[in-house]
């Protein structure tokens, strides 16, 4: 008689791009025999976003450009690679996957990590009309890029956050006219600051940008089923061959809502919110931009939108669900305590941020030439050093600006150390 067949346990990965496959490769790096079955909706092969709004929509890139990984490579992981397939629901308690929008298939897993990601915010009144764009997936650039592949088009960019300010500046290099609507003077400004967010507004100005800024824009105004502009908030209408609605996201998580999430005390405010290990609860863990974890070196739960967080924690949440299933053989689960890194690329400009900019009470601002701009800038809050930037200046100095604020330090300080870094 034959032995009764067992099946191998299965970690799931629900979400196939930067974090999950960071996750997956972690999960067979770190020895993870068993399945690992890599679910994503988009029918692509894990591809990166950056280059979206950059090299994408510009036309440097085709769109093969922005795989991550080649067949081979992903062969190689040896996945239950489920493309173009949604997960629909979880239950904690029998950690038990739903899929599929017909919800019939059903699979159990050993642990499940979730890396979702964001979804785009919309606007009223846009849904239905040609020539309103988001700018989160291929589709939806390659789709941009065919509009202003025509000359002399009219582009309004709703939002004046990294995404906004990338295709602005990609749109005003092909030679369109652009408006960058936001609601602040400063380009970036929730993040740099307002010092620093008025002189990237005046690099945008420089490059032939209209900017227009302290009204919301509460709508798309369409005529015959194309849009013809956006609305602010007084009326005005901003005519436009083509509206970017760049206005922030949410967190891909309603997928989790359900009894089960409720009864295992989920919390599912603004991400999936994860103890310092990534956990949410017992074999699920979360990574990447929908994952809020609490970060123990800076105190609380942040949730970051950031190209290298989606790596660095697909691979840590990967390291502590193993952990947790097996700590004889993978060890003790380590606190995930990244010190946070974002670019931007904007025409000649690269701007490099290292460690928490937003919310800052403080923020010094070192100019060191004018055309192109650069700069370097500390960042703090309660007498403490949180974050530098960088705008275009040789790596070697960023990378020595980086080493002031890797762990957090007085400002007086560091605020010394920078200088004397910019000025030897
Ligand atoms: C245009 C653009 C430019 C950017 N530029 C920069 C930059 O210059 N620098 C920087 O640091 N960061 C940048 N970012 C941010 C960076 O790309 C993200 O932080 C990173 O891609 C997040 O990866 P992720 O895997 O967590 O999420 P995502 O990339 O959002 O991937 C999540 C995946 O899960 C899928 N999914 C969602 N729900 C389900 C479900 N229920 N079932 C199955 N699959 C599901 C989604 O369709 C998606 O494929 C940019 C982002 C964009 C959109």
């Amino acid at each position: 008689m034959s032995a009764p067949h067992t099946p191998r346990p299965r970690i799931a990965v629900v979400g196939a791009a930067a974090a999950g496959l960071a996750a997956a490769e972690g999960l067979r790096r770190l020895g993870w025999d068993g399945d690992i079955a890599l679910i994503g909706d988009e029918p692509r092969p894990p591809y990166d976003r950056p280059p979206l709004s950059k090299h994408v929509l510009s036309g440097a890139w085709e769109p093969e450009r922005t795989a991550l990984r080649d067949t081979g490579q992903l062969a190689a992981l040896g996945l239950d690679l489920r493309l173009g397939t949604r997960a629909v629901a979880y239950d904690p308690e029998r950690r038990e996957l739903t899929l599929g929008d017909d919800g019939r298939t059903a699979l159990r897993c050993a642990g499940v990590i979730v890396a979702t990601g964001v979804a785009p915010r919309t606007l009223p009144g846009g849904d239905a009309l040609e020539g309103v764009h988001v700018l989160r997936t291929l589709d939806d650039a390659l789709a941009l890029r065919r509009r202003l592949a025509t000359p002399g088009r009219r582009l309004a960019v709703v939002g004046g956050g990294v995404l906004g300010a990338e295709a602005a500046a990609v749109a005003r290099a092909l030679g369109h006219r652009v408006t960058l609507l936001g609601t602040e003077e400063a380009v970036m400004g929730r993040v740099l600051g307002p010092e620093v967010g008025r002189l990237l507004a005046g690099v945008h100005r420089a490059h032939g940008v209209t900017l227009r800024a302290g009204q919301a824009v509460t709508g798309i105004r369409g005529e015959a089923g194309r849009a013809t502009g956006a609305v602010l908030a007084d009326g005005t209408v901003v005519e436009a061959d083509d509206v970017l609605l760049a206005v922030g996201s949410v967190p891909a998580v309603d997928w989790l809502r359900g009894p089960g999430a409720e009864a295992a005390g989920l919390d599912l405010t603004d991400g999936l919110r994860c103890d310092e290990f990534c956990a949410a609860a017992p074999g699920l863990y979360g990574a990447g931009d929908v994952a809020r974890w609490y970060h123990p070196v800076l105190g609380r739960h942040v949730r970051i939108e950031h190209r290298m967080n989606a790596s660095e924690q697909g691979l840590a949440a990967a390291r502590n669900l193993l952990s947790e299933l097996d700590p004889e053989r993978f060890g003790e689960r380590r606190p995930f305590t990244p010190v946070p890194y974002f670019w931007s690329d904007q025409y000649d400009l690269k701007l490099q941020a290292h460690g928490v900019l937003a919310g800052a009470d403080r923020t010094e601002v070192r100019l060191l030439g004018g055309d192109p701009l650069r700069l370097a800038a500390l960042y703090g809050t309660a007498e403490r050093a949180t974050g530098v930037l960088a705008i275009g200046l040789p790596p070697r100095l960023t990378r020595s600006l980086r080493a002031l604020i890797a762990t957090p330090g007085p400002w007086a300080e560091t605020l010394t150390r920078l200088t004397a870094a910019v000025d030897a």
